[in-house]
C-alpha cells in the first residue's frame, strides 16, 4: 500500500462523523442511516483498496443521495409520448381514472343479506351483459390460460395448431404454461397450414380440449390456412370437446372502424366457442386482469379449481376493472383512456400539436403526420394515422435521455436522428407538464 492510499483510508470519516454532519437524517431510523452510512464508507474503502479514486462529493452528500432515492417511491407516472398505446414497458393500457376505495369494503360481504358474499359479485353482472356469457376474473389472461388448460385438460390432450404454438413476450410460450398445466400438447397441421380433417383426425379417447390461440403479434401470410372458427366448433360440438379461445386482447368495442383488425369477444361466442380468455389491459382498456368467460358449467368448473384461490385478483382491481366494464356497458368510451386514445380524430391531435408547438417558444420544433401504433401484442401492422411534435438541435439520444430524467419523465421516440412526442398517447391533462419537462430539456 502506497504511502498516498494510507493517507486516504486513514482520512476515511467514521460512521459518527458522518452521522453528525447528516441534515434531517434525526427523523429516520437510526438503523436505516448507520447501514447506509456503512455501505458507503465500505465502497470508498473499496475504491481505495483497489487502486481507485474516491468520488469528489462529501460522503454526507452521496449518503444523503441515497437516503432520499430509497425512501423516494420508484414507481411514478410518466408522459407517454411514443405513440405506442398499449405500451408494455409503460404499464400496458393507461389506468382509467379511479378512487380506490381506502379503509374497508363490501369485497365479499352481501349488504342486503348481511351475510358472506362472493367478490366475482362486482363483476358478474357486467360481464353476464357485455359478452352474453357469465365470467370470471383472474390475475391475467396467462393465468387464465394456466386455469382453464389445467381444469380441463390435465393428464388429457389439447389440440392446438401448429401455426399457434406462439410466444408472447416476457416468457409466455403456449407449450411452456401448457406442460405447467398437466395437458398434454397435440400439435396438428403445419406452420402454415391447419386444415378441420388436422383436427378431426387427432381427436382420440384422451382428448379433452380444442385450443385457439390468437396470434397476436404475430402474422402469417402467403399459403397460410385454418378452419374457421364456426366449423372447427361444429367440431367440438360434434365430438362434445370444449373448445377454448385464448383471445389475447379482447375487444369488447368493435375496433374496426379505425383501421384495426382484433376479433371482438362476442364473435367468438356467437361462433359458438365454448370459453374464452382475454387480457383486461389490452384493447379493454383496464387493469392487468384476465377473464375467463363462457358457457355456464365450464366457468363453474374453472371457478372450483382450487388454483383460482392463488390466481384471482384483490380488491383495487376489481374495482378499477368494475368501473372500466361499468364504462364499456354504458359506451363511455371517453372514459376508457385507450380508447379514447384510439378514437382521437386525426384533426384533433394535429390541433393540439400546434397548440403545444407554438407555446415551446424559443425550442425549435415543428409538427408533422406520422403513425402510432397499437402495441400491447398486436401485430406492428397495426398502426392510426397521428400528429408528432420533432424536437430538433443537437444530439437526439442525449435529448431523449433528458426528456426521461426530467421531473415528469417524457418517454419520446427516436426517427431518423429526430425526438418525436406523438399525441395519441399524451393524456390532454398532462400537457402542462409535457411542456415544462420539454422545456427543462433544452
Ligand atoms: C397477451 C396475450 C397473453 C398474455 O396475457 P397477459 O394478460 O399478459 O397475461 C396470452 N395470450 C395471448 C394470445 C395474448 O395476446
Amino acid at each position: 500500500m502506497s504511502a498516498n492510499e494510507e493517507i486516504s483510508r486513514r482520512s476515511l470519516p467514521s460512521v459518527d462523523q458522518v452521522l453528525r454532519k447528516l441534515t434531517g437524517a434525526d427523523r429516520l431510523l437510526h438503523d436505516l442511516v448507520v447501514n447506509e452510512i456503512r455501505e458507503v464508507l465500505a465502497e470508498c474503502r473499496g475504491k481505495l483498496d483497489s487502486g481507485r479514486s474516491l468520488p469528489s462529493e462529501p460522503i454526507e452528500q452521496i449518503v444523503e443521495q441515497r437516503l432520499h432515492a430509497l425512501l423516494t417511491p420508484s414507481l411514478r407516472p410518466v408522459i407517454n409520448a411514443t405513440g405506442v398505446i398499449l405500451h408494455t414497458n409503460l404499464g400496458r393500457a393507461p389506468l382509467p381514472a379511479f378512487q380506490p376505495i381506502s379503509g374497508y369494503s363490501n369485497l365479499e360481504y352481501d349488504l342486503t343479506s348481511g351475510k358472506r358474499g362472493k367478490r366475482d359479485a362486482h363483476t358478474q353482472v357486467l360481464l353476464q351483459k357485455l359478452l352474453g356469457r357469465p365470467g370470471i376474473v383472474v390475475n391475467n389472461n396467462a393465468a387464465a390460460v394456466y386455469l382453464v388448460l389445467n381444469e380441463f385438460a390435465a393428464g388429457g390432450e389439447v389440440i392446438v395448431s401448429r401455426g399457434e404454438l406462439i410466444e408472447i413476450g416476457d416468457g409466455f410460450r403456449i407449450p411452456d404454461i401448457m406442460a405447467r398445466s398437466g395437458a398434454i400438447l397435440r400439435e396438428v397441421g403445419t406452420t402454415n397450414r391447419t386444415r378441420l380433417e388436422d383436427y378431426s383426425g387427432a381427436i382420440n379417447e384422451r382428448t379433452r380440449l380444442i385450443l385457439r390461440v390468437h396470434p397476436s403479434n404475430f402474422r402469417m401470410t402467403g399459403f397460410t390456412e385454418r378452419p374457421a372458427l364456426q366449423e372447427l366448433a361444429a367440431l367440438a360440438h360434434e365430438r362434445a370437446i370444449p373448445l377454448y379461445e385464448d383471445l389475447g386482447s379482447g375487444c369488447v368495442f368493435d375496433v374496426r372502424p379505425y383501421g384495426l383488425d382484433e376479433p371482438a369477444v362476442r364473435d367468438s361466442i356467437v361462433a359458438g366457442v365454448d370459453i374464452v380468455s382475454f387480457s383486461c389491459d389490452k384493447l379493454l382498456g383496464g387493469p392487468q386482469a384476465g377473464i375467463i368467460a363462457g358457457i355456464p358449467d365450464l366457468v363453474q368448473r374453472v371457478r372450483r379449481n382450487p388454483m383460482y384461490r392463488a390466481l384471482r385478483v384483490d380488491k383495487l382491481i376489481l374495482q378499477s376493472l368494475q368501473t372500466t366494464l361499468l364504462n364499456a356497458l354504458a359506451e363511455n368510451w371517453e372514459c376508457i383512456p385507450a380508447l379514447r386514445m384510439i378514437r382521437t380524430t386525426e384533426q384533433e391531435l394535429r390541433a393540439r400539436a400546434e397548440r403545444i408547438a407554438a407555446r415551446l417558444e424559443g425550442i425549435p420544433a415543428q409538427i408533422r403526420a406520422s403513425h402510432s401504433a397499437i402495441g400491447g401484442g398486436s401485430t406492428p401492422d397495426q398502426q392510426l394515422p397521428t400528429w408528432v411534435i420533432e424536437l430538433e438541435g443537437g444530439d437526439a439520444v442525449a435529448l431523449e435521455q433528458r426528456l426521461r430524467s426530467a421531473s415528469t419523465p417524457v418517454i419520446a421516440r427516436i426517427e431518423r436522428d429526430r425526438v418525436l412526442l406523438d399525441l395519441r398517447t399524451i393524456r390532454t391533462e398532462d400537457e402542462e407538464a409535457l411542456i415544462a419537462s420539454v422545456r427543462s430539456a433544452y
